[in-house]
């Protein structure tokens, strides 16, 4: 979008460079012109697919370790079901349609919205809005008294990075700078890590609100599993991998999840950790190749777009490895349910 691009160097013209995560965090969420907040990305004709968007079984499966992850706390009267991230709010329909019939599950539920995209917020209502769903900004404002149950799909990701990249002066933050009169970033070098200041503050409010009552949270992102070296940060436009500042608003910026970072900074906290599995590996755990032939029984002219969606997900060269799945849970005895070796 040009005006966040003319926006952003006329930003940096007046105050400075911009580190990685302040721009990255302008572009996703601009108030009038941040890719989140303006239109909704997802689908042939957005920018990119989500797994829930692949295929109801998703869904599915996630909603089946929800209940199991409630009954596992002693079927609670209330819980808090908070989903972050929920996009069009495909997933928690999923979740809540293949829970209905587990006793006890949907009186006890109470639907909360994480979300800061007024556009994606109305998509939501559309979906959820006879299960009566609380939207919030923050962690904060969710209700923190009673058993929680969270779970997050590609959320992580697009909470801003920095970059500290190697330099003959010695490890610099690489910021994002004017060069001609275009937007360039410098210094040059090799990225050497990349902290996320938001996610680990996200992480750690999650879980001390976990720690407050029961509560387990369900993390699904692109993610790696050893922190190492090198450059995550991505742009998808139209579906297209493009450079990071040639579409900017208009393309969906994320970086991969650091789930090392993530698991030690749960572990601190004193959370029970699962995985990171791999999300083929959780999915066939909870039994997706079950469903899988299930569904095609009952409906057999969709057993090809079945056995796609499940290679789509669960296959090691599609989502199957690279997306990562991390349970954290605590006050309760968090089985492993998912999480199998
Ligand atoms: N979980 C969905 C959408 C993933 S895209 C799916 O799998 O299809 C990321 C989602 O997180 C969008 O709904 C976006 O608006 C939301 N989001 C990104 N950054 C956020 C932030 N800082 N606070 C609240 N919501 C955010």
């Amino acid at each position: 979008m040009v005006d966040l691009t003319r926006y952003i160097r006329d930003l940096i013209q007046k105050n400075g460079p911009l580190p990685v995560n302040e721009f990255m965090a302008l572009a996703l969420g601009h108030p009038a012109h941040g890719y989140y907040m303006k239109q909704d990305p997802f689908g042939a004709a957005g920018d990119f697919t989500t797994a829930p968007e692949i295929s109801q079984i998703f869904g599915e499966m996630i909603g089946m370790w929800g209940a199991h992850t409630w009954l596992s706390m002693g079927s609670p009267e209330r819980v808090v079901l908070l989903e972050c991230g929920p996009g069009r709010g495909t997933l928690m329909a999923d979740i809540l349609r293949s829970t209905k019939n587990v006793p006890g599950f949907h009186s006890a539920v109470q639907v909360h919205l994480l979300e800061m995209s007024p556009v994606l917020k109305d998509k939501q209502k559309d979906m959820l809005e006879s299960y009566d769903p609380h939207w919030h900004e923050g962690l904060d404002s969710v209700p923190g008294d009673g058993p929680t149950i969270v779970v997050a799909n590609e959320f992580l990701d697009a909470l801003p990075v920095r970059q500290i990249v190697q330099t003959p002066d010695g490890p610099q933050e690489r910021m994002v700078d004017i060069d001609g009169g275009e937007l360039c970033f410098r210094p040059a070098g090799r990225v050497l890590a990349e902290p996320a200041p938001a996610r680990d503050h996200f992480i750690r409010q999650l879980c001390t609100r976990l720690r407050q009552a029961t509560g387990a949270a369900l993390l699904i992102d692109y993610g790696y599993e050893k922190a190492g070296p090198g450059d995550t940060l991505q742009a998808l436009h139209k579906h297209e991998y493009c450079d990071v500042l040639e579409h900017i608003g208009d393309s969906d910026i994320t970086a991969h999840v650091n789930f090392e970072a993530v698991k030690n900074i749960a572990g601190d906290m004193g959370m029970a950790v699962h995985g990171p599995a791999g999300q083929g590996a959780f999915l066939h755990e909870m039994g997706i190749g079950y469903r899988v032939d299930a569904l095609k029984a009952q409906n057999p002219e969709y057993a090809v777009g079945l056995d796609s969606a499940l290679h789509r997900l669960t296959a090691q060269d599609q989502m199957g490895t690279l997306f990562k799945v991390m349970g954290i849970g605590h006050g309760f005895d968090f089985t492993k349910t998912g999480f199998a070796v």
